[in-house]
C-alpha cells in the first residue's frame, strides 16, 4: 500500500481527490507547511494499523520506529531508529499509585514537559528534510510557556533551521524565562514590550508580510502533524508496559491533561491503529469547552474566551486541534471519550490528597488529570485500572506546589543547571517592522 497521504480538514471528505490513496500530499510537504493552503489542519487520509509486535518491542526506540514508519515515506529503517534515539533520549517511567492508578511520567526530557517528544522529533525530521539544501527555514514561535521552550531546545544546534522565540514581557514566571533565554545556538529570543496577544499577531504578521518573502517561514505550535505522531508513542509505550506490570489485560482508562488538544488527538490516533484503551479521559480546567462539548450541551466550534489558571499551559479557551479531532472521529468523540472541568481550588486539594495518600508531588496539570479519574470512576462505576499522563515536572511550578503542600517540589538538575548558564534576549516594541527587521537582519 501507498504512503499515508494528509488533506486538509476544512476539503469535503466526498471530494474523489481526499479518498484513500488520492491526492494530498507527502508527509514531507504536510510537515514543512505546518498549515494547509486553505487554513485547515492536515489530517492523515487513513490510519496504519499497528505492527503485530508493537507491543514485544524490547526497547523505546525500537518500538517508535516500528510504529512511526508507515506515516512517513523517509526516512525509514535504521535511520529513523537513528533520529528517534537521538530525540526521545530520555525515560518514561510509569510510577504506580494506590487504587490502580499509574503516573506516566512524560517530564523527563530536556524542558521538562512531554512537549519534548514532539518538538524534538519534529525538529530532527525537519531538519533531515531540509539537509543538503542550501535553505534554512526559520521557526517562528510566540510563546507564554512549555512550547516555546521545547522548540528552542528541540531545534537548536540543527545546520538548516534556526528559532525566533517571542514571548510577552513580564508575563511568565522566572523558571520559565530562564528556559525561553537560556543561550543555544540558532536561537533568538524576543522579549516583547506587550501581551501574549501582541506577539501572536506580531508572528501572524510576519506570515503574510510581503516584505519577508525572501525570509522561509514556519510555525512549530501542535497544528502542526509532525509535533502530533509523535505524540503516539509515550501512549503505546505505556499501554505496554502496564501490560507487562500487571498481567491482567484489561484496557485502561487514560487521563489526559488538555489545552489544546493535541496530546488527546495523538492518543485517539494511536486508538484508531489498534491500541486497547477503555475510555479517554479529557482532563481540562475552568477551560472547559470540550467536555461541554462532549456533554452535547454546547454547539462545534461555539468556544469560549480564555480564562486564567493554576494549570495555565491548559489555558485555552478555543482549542485549536477540536477541529483536527472533529473532523476525523465526529460522532463517535462522545462514545471513547468522557471530559470533565477541574477548578483551581479542587485541583489544590488533589495535590494534596495525592501528596497524602501516596506520597507524591503532582504538578497542577497532572493533578487535573487526576482528579478526573477519580470523578470518571465515581460517574460510571468503572474501574478499569488507569494511566495518568503526567504533563510536566512539579519543579517548573515551585509557587504553586509550596501553596499547596507547603514544601517546595523536588529539585530537578535540569533547572539548576539552566541557573548557571548564559542568557542571551533581546526586548523589542510589541511592533511588526521591530519584528520584521530582526528576521531580516538574522537572514
Ligand atoms: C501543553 C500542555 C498541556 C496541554 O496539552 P495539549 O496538547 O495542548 O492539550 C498540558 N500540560 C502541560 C504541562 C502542557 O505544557
Amino acid at each position: 500500500m501507498s504512503g499515508v497521504r494528509y488533506r486538509s480538514s476544512r476539503e469535503p471528505a466526498g471530494d474523489p481527490a481526499n479518498a484513500p490513496g488520492g491526492a494530498g500530499v507527502s508527509f514531507r510537504d504536510a510537515l514543512l507547511a505546518g498549515l494547509a493552503g486553505d487554513g485547515g489542519l492536515y489530517l492523515p487520509d487513513r490510519v496504519p494499523q499497528l505492527p503485530a509486535a508493537w507491543r514485544e518491542s524490547g526497547s523505546f526506540t525500537d518500538m517508535a520506529a516500528s510504529v512511526l514508519e508507515p506515516w512517513l515515506e523517509e526516512p525509514a529503517g535504521s535511520e529513523l531508529r537513528g533520529l528517534l534515539a537521538e530525540a526521545i533520549d530520555f525515560p518514561v517511567p510509569l510510577v504506580p499509585l494506590s487504587r490502580g492508578r499509574h503516573v506516566v511520567e512524560l517530564f523527563h526530557g530536556p524542558t521538562l514537559s512531554f512537549k519534548d517528544f514532539g518538538a524534538r522529533t519534529m525538529a530532527r525530521l525537519m531538519n533531515r528534510y531540509l539537509a543538503g539544501s542550501a535553505q534554512t527555514l526559520t521557526i517562528l514561535v510566540a510563546t507564554s510557556g512549555d512550547t516555546g521552550s521545547a522548540v528552542a531546545d528541540g531545534f537548536a544546534g540543527l545546520e538548516n533551521l534556526r528559532v525566533v522565540l517571542l514571548y510577552p514581557k513580564d508575563k511568565v514566571s522566572d523558571v520559565q524565562e530562564r528556559q525561553l533565554t537560556a543561550a543555544r545556538p540558532g536561537l533568538r529570543s524576543l522579549r516583547v514590550r506587550g501581551s501574549f496577544d501582541d506577539c501572536q499577531r506580531m508572528v501572524k504578521t510576519a506570515f503574510v508580510d510581503p516584505r519577508l518573502a525572501g525570509v522561509p517561514l514556519s510555525s512549530a505550535n501542535s497544528i502542526n502533524i509532525g509535533r502530533l505522531l509523535p505524540q503516539q508513542l509515550y501512549y503505546l509505550w505505556a499501554v505496554a508496559e502496564l501490560r507487562r506490570l500487571r498481567r491482567d489485560g484489561g484496557a485502561p482508562v487514560i487521563s489526559v491533561p488538555s489545552g489544546n488538544l493535541g496530546n488527546l488527538t495523538a492518543g485517539m490516533l494511536a486508538a484508531a491503529g489498534g491500541m486497547p484503551v477503555a475510555r479517554f479521559l479529557a482532563a481540562h480546567n475552568a477551560n472547559d469547552y470540550f467536555p461541554r462539548f462532549l456533554g452535547g450541551t454546547v454547539a462545534p466550534f461555539d468556544f469560549d474566551e480564555t480564562a486564567a489558571t493554576l494549570s495555565n499551559a491548559m489555558d485555552v479557551g478555543a482549542p485549536s486541534n477540536f477541529e483536527r479531532l472533529h473532523a476525523l472521529f465526529g460522532a463517535e468523540l462522545s462514545d471513547r471519550i468522557w471530559g470533565v472541568g477541574v477548578d483551581d481550588q479542587t485541583t489544590i486539594r488533589r495535590m494534596e490528597a495525592t501528596f497524602g495518600d501516596d506520597g507524591y508531588i503532582a504538578c497542577p496539570h497532572t493533578a487535573v488529570g487526576l482528579e478526573a479519574v477519580d470523578r470518571y470512576r465515581a460517574a460510571s462505576g468503572d474501574d478499569a485500572p488507569a494511566l495518568i499522563l503526567a504533563t510536566a515536572h512539579p519543579a517548573k511550578f515551585p509557587e504553586v506546589v509550596e501553596s499547596a503542600l507547603g514544601r517546595p517540589p523536588p529539585a530537578s538538575r535540569r533547572l539548576e543547571a539552566l541557573r548557571g548558564r548564559h542568557s542571551r534576549v533581546e526586548e523589542i516594541e510589541a511592533d511588526s517592522a521591530a519584528l520584521r527587521e530582526h528576521l531580516l537582519a538574522g537572514a
